[in-house]
This record gives C-alpha cells, sequence and structure tokens, in this order.
C-alpha cells in the first residue's frame, strides 16, 4: 500500500464512448474489487477511482465531467500519473454463491471486477447493467467472456 503519490507511466489510452476513457498505466498494484485508488494529476487535484484492471498493469475507466477529468483526459501515452492507496475495505464476496449485481453507465467500472472474480468461483449471477443509449455500453467483449446470455434492450 503506497499512502503516499507515486508517479507511473501511461502506457495506452483505450477510447471507450465519445466521453469515457480508459487509462492504463505500468502500475502492478494488488487492488480488492471494491477498493479505490487516489489518482494525481500535480498542480490539478487527486481524487477517487475503482481501477477497472490490476495486477501487471493498472488501469482506470473515466467519464469526462468537470475539471479534474478533462484534465485527465488530455494526457497522452508516456506521460506521468500518481496513484495513491488501494484504499477501504473492498466487497467480501469469497463465499457469495448467489449475486445481483446492478451497475448504470460509468459504474459498471465500480462492479465489473467483481463479476470477473464472481463468474471465474462460478457463482450463479444476474448482472443488470443500464447505459443512456447502446453506445455507451462499457466493456462489451470482456462482459460478453462471463455473461454469455447477455444481451442488449434498447
Ligand atoms: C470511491 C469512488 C470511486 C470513483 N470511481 C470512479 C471511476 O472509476 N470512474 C469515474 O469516472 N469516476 C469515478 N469516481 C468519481 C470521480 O472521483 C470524480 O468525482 C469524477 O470523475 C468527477 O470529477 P471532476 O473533477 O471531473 O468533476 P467535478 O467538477 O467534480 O463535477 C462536475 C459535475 O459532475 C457531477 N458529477 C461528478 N461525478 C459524477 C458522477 N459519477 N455521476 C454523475 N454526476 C457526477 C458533479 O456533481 C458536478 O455537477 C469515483 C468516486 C468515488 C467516491
Amino acid at each position: 500500500m503506497n499512502d503516499y503519490p507515486v508517479s507511473y507511466k501511461i502506457k495506452k489510452i483505450i477510447n471507450e464512448t465519445h466521453n469515457i476513457k480508459t487509462i492504463y498505466l505500468n502500475a502492478s498494484l494488488n487492488v480488492k474489487p471494491g477498493q479505490f485508488l487516489m489518482v494525481w494529476l500535480p498542480g490539478v487535484d487527486e481524487k477517487p477511482f475503482v481501477p477497472t484492471i490490476t495486477g501487471k498493469e493498472t488501469a482506470i475507466t473515466i467519464k469526462k465531467r468537470g475539471f479534474f477529468t478533462k484534465k485527465l483526459f488530455a494526457l497522452k501515452k508516456g506521460d506521468l500519473l500518481g496513484l495513491r492507496g488501494p484504499y477501504g475495505h473492498g466487497f467480501e464476496f469469497e463465499k457469495v454463491k448467489n449475486a445481483c449485481i446492478v451497475a448504470a453507465g460509468i459504474g459498471i467500472a465500480a462492479v465489473v471486477r467483481l463479476a470477473e472474480e464472481l463468474a471465474l468461483k462460478k457463482a450463479k449471477i444476474d448482472f443488470v447493467y443500464g447505459c443512456k443509449s447502446k453506445k455507451e455500453i462499457l466493456f462489451q467483449k470482456r462482459l460478453k467472456k462471463n455473461f454469455k446470455n447477455a444481451y442488449c434492450n434498447r
């Protein structure tokens, strides 16, 4: 755990939708589903984000909202970003056999890893995910891997 920000290089940026990006960092961190990181942009601000990928690399998925996220959107591959944490206890899901996970819009960032971990443990999952429009649905390929019966109803 880093209780002070450590800078990591951005290795890749994926445009998920017109206003959502995933930034991949060269950061090897162990963050439990449900925990969050403080993301620090020197001279701008520091705000909480839930990593959508952790392990050998770390990714954060950001929706452009206000001042801070506009600055994050301007970052390029090779730029540095500070991370502090992880914080929070994370979800207690080890013994869960049945789950109903509900998310909307960028809120899926907070539960996508939980859903994947539960799927690995062969838990029975009902995953309800809503977005303003079909083109804003995040992580379609990722979700289809574990949720073969997924369908989209507009
Ligand atoms: C534990 C935690 C985890 C988070 N994880 C993520 C994440 O993975 N991805 C992510 O994009 N954001 C996440 N957030 C929100 C993030 O920390 C910022 O607050 C958000 O990105 C907006 O910052 P900003 O400075 O750009 O906008 P601000 O200038 O703070 O806000 C601009 C406007 O948007 C509104 N607003 C801010 N956030 C939201 C929201 N999420 N939904 C609806 N309206 C909002 C504000 O009320 C304000 O009117 C998380 C927040 C918490 C507390």
